[in-house]
């Protein structure tokens, strides 16, 4: 798959919580307007902590996966659009990585080098199936 050309049909950028794209960013007098700290969440929207921040975007992935499941619970296959439009598999891994990276940033000495070593093989084989989407 060749990605270098920009694809007409790739949605905006879009911030997780407050919606903001390039197009339209947020702006308030103080801070003038926002940039991008991660893929799907803006400057304004950011948490001090970067754990936290991570932690906010997965949550809002998480309501999305948890959302589009239900749709297609209660709609089944619909012809107008497909059963999961949202990609729920793609947030899903997204949201277990930030997991485990906050995981992996919190965790305190006497470290647990097995569990450490499985959390990285998660984290790479997620990275893996992510790249696949990109
Ligand atoms: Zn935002
Ligand atoms: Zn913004």
């Amino acid at each position: 798959m060749i990605d270098d050309q920009p694809d007409a049909e790739t949605p905006p950028q879009t911030c997780a919580l407050c919606g903001c794209t390039d197009a339209s960013p947020c702006h308030d007098d103080l801070r003038g307007h926002c940039w991008w700290v991660a893929d799907r969440l803006c400057s304004h929207c950011a948490q001090p902590d970067p754990r936290r921040s991570l932690a906010l975007v997965a949550a809002v992935q998480l309501s999305e996966v948890v959302a589009e499941l239900l749709r297609f619970s209660r709609e089944g296959d619909q012809e107008a659009f497909e059963p999961f439009a949202l990609e729920p598999a793609e947030n899903a891994a997204d949201a277990l990585r930030a997991i485990l990276c906050i995981q992996r940033a919190t965790a305190a000495p006497p470290y647990d080098l097995e569990r450490e070593d499985e959390d990285n093989r998660l984290i790479g084989a997620i990275d893996c199936f992510l790249d696949g989407w990109a």
